[in-house]
């Protein structure tokens, strides 16, 4: 290389970093996404930030959830802000593999409602109050199970978990329905809704339990409601599927997810399935 080269080259390479740095920036994601994580897990996936909320990753092997034993990966989380969240501790919404993630997150994004299952510089969900949890802010309720349910809000996107808040036996009807009503009466339009309708090791669908999600459904008035908490792999899209009908039976928009990590886009107040 010549002198009058190199010295060509030393004096392009500026022009050319001046250029790259004046390239117009890349169109911003606007896509809201979502993920099915198998039982009552989701991943919700805004241009703002996404929320992780009960994933239990390779712990559901043991409860015959399927397949996709690992429906998420950490490095997927890793180009916007995060909020990782378990309504409790149970073993069907909360994994302590996923406090290895929490570790690369930052302080403030990593919550927990029922008796403390995570790290002390952790959140503690608590009922009926209102917390900011990395980019999602939160409001709570008492679950009639353990920990919370919970309203979330996450860029332009409000979503109903409730955890285990359900209708599990007729006997707490009141009890669940004045945590629905509490929720209601903050008067958020809900986007999306997820709630539990069946129970038990044989993932049982009661007619408590859909009386339950109903009434939820008809207090908040999601968008769209999705059906959650089947762990049962070979009834799970049936299972889904018989609350949907169901629920449009009743004048409600409801999607039933048929497998684990299937995904979802939301937007305009719909919810579409989408191929992978
Ligand atoms: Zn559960």
């Amino acid at each position: 290389m010549t002198l009058q080269v190199l010295m060509a080259f030393a004096l392009a390479r500026p022009i050319v970093s001046q250029a790259t740095t004046q390239r117009p920036a890349v169109t911003r994601d606007t896509t809201v996404l979502l993920r099915y994580l198998g039982n009552s897990g989701w991943w919700i996936r805004t241009p703002a930030g996404s929320l992780v909320i009960d994933y239990v990753g390779r712990n559901a092997a043991r409860d015959n959830i399927g397949p996709r034993l690992v429906a998420l990966r950490p490095s997927e989380l890793s180009d916007r802000p995060v909020a990782i969240i378990a309504t409790h501790e149970h073993d069907d919404h909360f994994a302590t593999g996923l406090l290895a993630w929490a570790d690369s997150v930052p302080r403030g994004s990593v919550a927990a409602g029922g008796p403390s299952p995570l790290r002390p510089q952790d959140m503690r969900l608590e009922p009926r109050t209102s917390v900011t949890v990395g980019p999602a802010r939160l409001w709570t309720i008492r679950s009639t199970d353990s920990g919370v349910g919970l309203l979330a809000r996450i860029g332009d996107v409000t979503i109903y978990h409730a955890g285990d808040h359900a209708r599990w036996v007729d006997e707490i009807d009141g009890d669940y329905r004045a945590e629905v009503d509490h929720l209601a009466s903050l008067g958020m339009a809900v986007d999306i809704a997820f709630v539990p309708m069946a129970m038990g090791s044989r993932c049982n669908a009661t007619e408590s339990l859909r009386t339950g999600a109903m009434y939820a459904i008809a207090r908040l008035k999601p968008r769209v409601t999705v059906p959650m908490h089947v762990r049962c792999g070979g009834v799970m899209g049936e299972r889904y599927q018989a609350f949907a009908d169901a629920a449009s039976a009743a004048g409600y928009t409801a999607v039933a997810p048929r497998a684990i990590g299937e995904e979802f886009s939301y937007a305009e107040g719909r919810l579409t399935r989408r191929t992978r």
